[in-house]
């Protein structure tokens, strides 16, 4: 039984900030609900509505597991205290690069820069019905790097497939903030945490046998907090972009200013609002500094994340099979606007800023349809046929950070069969595989 910190984990903000809440998190009451308790997210929501789902994209031509059926799991405790060392992510350089023209490479990856410019904070907010405001829904960095993959597009699935290509691999929890628990039919406890790293470690082989670069948000059983995985990817892409502007003449005063925002979330390392660890994600919405951050990483296409996670429920021990998750603009809109909307917003969530609109969900749709397809291809017993692919939600990971990105629930661990396909070493490199197959898919045949 996963447990949750009461006192770091109030209800509402909970769903916005827990991963493996899964359909729980936008089917809550403790979304709609005046003053929610911490008692309302403990409890597992049964029944996923047609709101809180997303149907597979038809339109991608590939074959899914569609039903609107729900699955359930309990909710994490997103807020655990934080102890241990944080574990920055080693963040590789980009491949060597030459210059033709204006267009850069960088082994397949090609790319150019057009405007010196700052990001562009002229564009007005628009206000909502809610009279909340919303940031523009284009980016005020548009067209200031442009990334062309098309160099990928029908490469055969080797050692250079996707050499230029950068994954960001999250292997969810660690160290005191266990993820879901169970017990197998020996007596053994098992924690979620314990799955999702060597899921996670075997992914970062599997996507380097392809010649991508591989950003670990963890190695080890450490704590890294969300918003430390958050400040990781940040980073990444501030790198990118540093290289460029360097490339090209320009100032990074602006990339520099915002890296000092991430190391104070990675020297924090605490999702605790009262800690300071949230940084400039704190409160609903994005700042205009966050919504720089997050218009750079929507233009680093070559750049994804990818959270691995293992579910649970409480409730039904039959339920099972791989799920994946993604953030959309209407995902994070409805969630944080029904927060929004609360008569007595909580002060530890506040400021109320601005809600930021520009995910990418076509691209975010095809990737984690590509690993749903890629990981039930080399582990078929995870395929839930009652199931559905992809599902939404309102995580910090996915909502904080702008890059093409899924969460990824590899089974459920209160499910027998799904337990023992979790915890086989075998196994877990036929889920990896399955990933990066589904990377491949992604960027090299559709
Ligand atoms: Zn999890």
């Amino acid at each position: 039984m996963h447990k949750f910190s009461k006192s770091y984990v109030p209800a509402w903000r909970t769903a916005l900030l827990s991963v493996c809440l899964t359909v729980a998190l936008s089917s809550c009451g403790m979304l709609s609900t005046t003053t929610p308790t911490a008692s309302d997210a403990a409890q597992p929501e049964t029944t996923a509505t047609s709101e809180q789902t997303r149907s597979a994209d038809s339109s991608s031509g590939l074959t899914s597991a569609a039903s609107t059926e729900g699955q359930t799991e309990s909710p994490d405790g997103a807020g655990e205290t934080a102890s241990g060392s944080a574990e920055a992510g080693q963040t590789e350089s980009q491949n060597t690069t030459a210059s033709a023209g204006n267009t850069q490479t960088a082994g397949k990856l090609a790319y150019s820069f057009s405007q010196a410019t700052l990001p562009d904070s002229s564009l007005a907010t628009t206000t909502d019905d809610n009279n909340w405001e919303r940031w523009p829904g284009t980016s005020s960095l548009e067209q200031s790097i442009t990334v062309d993959l098309s160099a990928y597009k029908g490469s055969q699935q080797n050692t250079q497939a996707l050499q230029g290509i950068t994954v960001i691999v999250d292997p969810g929890h660690g160290l005191s903030d266990p993820g879901a628990v169970t017990t197998d039919s020996a007596g053994n406890q098992i924690r979620e945490a314990d799955i999702t790293l060597p899921i996670g470690l075997a992914l970062k082989d599997k996507l380097e046998a392809l010649d991508a670069t591989v950003v670990m948000t963890r190695t080890t059983d450490s704590w890294v907090s969300l918003y430390s995985r958050v400040a990781i990817a940040g980073n990444t892409v501030l790198d990118f972009w540093e290289q460029v502007l360097t490339q090209n003449g320009q100032s990074t005063d602006w990339t520099q200013s915002l890296r000092g925002d991430l190391q104070t979330m990675l020297d924090i390392n605490d999702d605790d609002a009262a800690s300071g660890g949230r940084g400039i994600c704190q409160g609903i919405g994005a700042t205009a500094d966050l919504r720089n951050l997050l218009d750079a990483e929507r233009e680093t296409s070559q750049i994804i994340y990818i959270s691995v996670h293992a579910n649970t429920s409480d409730s039904d021990t039959t339920a099972h099979g791989l799920q994946t998750y993604i953030s959309t603009n209407d995902s994070v809109y409805a969630s944080e606007s029904e927060a929004f909307g609360e008569e007595s917003v909580d002060a530890e969530y506040l400021p109320v800023n601005p809600n930021y609109r520009n995910y990418n969900d076509a691209d975010r749709t095809r990737l984690a349809q590509a690993i749903f397809n890629g990981v039930t291809g080399q582990v078929p017993q995870l395929l839930n046929a009652a199931g559905q692919a992809i599902y939404t939600g309102n995580y910090a990971f996915l909502r904080e950070i702008n890059l093409t990105s899924v969460l990824v629930e590899t089974g459920f661990i209160s499910n027998a069969e799904d337990l023992a396909v979790l915890t086989d070493a075998t196994s877990q490199q036929q889920i990896a595989q399955g990933i990066a197959d589904g990377v491949y898919t992604y960027f090299c045949q559709n």
